[in-house]
């Protein structure tokens, strides 16, 4: 039977790329750092916090990001806040945050409650402390091509990639999604990375043939499930940044990503699953942006 005319089913399985193992080694070498700014310094690089009102599952991320800043050598001031909390109380905080020589990171969970103003908050964070590298400053830096604090998930992402990939230079990578938290600045990454990237999202035309050019697929969509088989190139490498929460019939929560595993697996040469993919590394980029930060600061 020739390599065409196997089923799916023959086919061996992609490289499942563990995200969970490459973000215990980043923290082991982030805990290194810190420690060595630390003798230098004599006080711990440090990272606030800021979580306002009650969304369970920010709850949940700012105490995992909590536990492992500590376990990495770096001190935490979490705030945590009201959500009937105004926007000049929060403006307040960031500003006492920024003047606060011990804080090198400041990390204002999202999303906000209605009342509070994203932008505007993201925007009186010192972008030199601005750990989730939202700041205009640094996205404009990104786009540059200059050193910046860099988005943790995208971050992430790339890391991942290169760790699999080596050099991505001439590859051709195709985005699904272009938020500015994930999609644009992960295209901004691969960009400076000199890859060839096409950015595909809720509008675009024809997706599963834009997807199937890509070496290098990355999906940050919100939508789960929604990548099969017949959106990837034989041996590409697919990064699912989707985390979607799903009840089975029992009522039990349950993980999925954007790509369906199962399908693409036979496919694609590595990917990331969900969880235990790119969700890991995103804590950890937050803690390397952290000490990168005290790092330029001291
Ligand atoms: P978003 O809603 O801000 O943006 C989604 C993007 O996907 C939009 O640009 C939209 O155009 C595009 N899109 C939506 N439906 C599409 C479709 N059917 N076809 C093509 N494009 C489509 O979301 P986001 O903040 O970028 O997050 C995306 C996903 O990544 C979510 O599931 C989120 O939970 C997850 N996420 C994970 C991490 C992590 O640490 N792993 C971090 C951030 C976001």
């Amino acid at each position: 039977m020739t390599k065409s005319m196997e089923s799916v089913e023959e086919r061996p399985k992609a490289t499942v790329i563990d995200g969970r193992a490459f973000a215990q080694t980043l923290r082991a070498e982030i805990a290194v750092n810190a420690a060595s700014f630390a003798d230098r310094q004599g006080r711990q690089p440090g990272l606030a916090v800021v979580l306002v009102g009650d969304d369970p599952a920010s709850h949940v991320y700012v105490s995992a990001k909590v536990r492992q800043a500590s376990e990495a050598g770096i001190a935490s001031f979490p705030h945590r806040l009201d959500s009937s909390t105004s926007e000049s109380e929060l403006l307040a905080l960031i500003a006492a945050l920024n003047a606060d020589e011990r804080v090198d990171g400041i990390l204002v969970q999202l999303p906000l409650p209605n009342h509070i103003d994203e932008n505007m908050v993201i925007e009186a964070i010192d972008p030199a402390k601005d750990v989730d590298g939202f700041h205009p400053y640094n996205v404009g830096r990104l786009h540059a091509g200059k050193p910046s604090l860099v988005p943790c998930t995208p971050l992430g992402c790339l890391l991942l990639l290169q760790e699999r990939l080596g050099d991505l230079s001439g590859l051709k990578a195709v985005i699904v999604g272009r938020s500015n938290i994930v999609g644009k600045p992960m295209a901004q990454l691969l960009l400076n990375a000199h890859c060839t990237v096409t950015v595909v999202h809720s509008r675009s035309r024809d997706l599963p043939k834009e997807c199937r050019q890509a070496d290098i697929l990355v999906v940050a969509a919100g939508r789960p499930g929604m990548i099969g088989a017949d959106y990837i190139k034989p041996g590409a490498t697919v990064i699912d940044v989707g985390i979607n929460r799903l009840e089975d019939d029992a009522g039990r929560a349950r993980l999925v990503g954007d790509v369906d595993f199962a399908a693409v697996s036979p496919i694609a040469g590595a990917l990331t699953p969900v969880p235990g993919g790119v969700g890991p590394m995103t804590i950890a980029c937050l803690l390397r942006n952290t000490v990168s930060a005290a790092n330029s600061r001291s």
